[in-house]
């Protein structure tokens, strides 16, 4: 059987084709609507919209700090 292209490491499965499961297929669409986010392969965390929420909270930020 082929390999799951997001983590490489677990087979496809058919239900998640081509991924082995709904998080890999998640990871995918997170890449293909982020663009560059790097996104750790084989186990993303649970709480990644809260990190890309941060992020953006930190953008808006003036730089008091500085
Ligand atoms: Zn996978």
């Amino acid at each position: 059987m082929a390999k799951c292209p997001i983590c490489k490491a677990a087979e496809t499965a058919a239900k998640f084709r081509p991924f082995c499961s709904k998080r890999c297929a998640d990871v995918d669409l997170h890449r293909w609507m982020g663009g560059q986010y790097a996104v750790p392969a084989v186990e993303p965390p649970d709480d990644f919209d809260a990190e890309i929420e941060t992020a953006l909270a930190e953008q808006d930020r003036p730089d008091e700090l500085h």
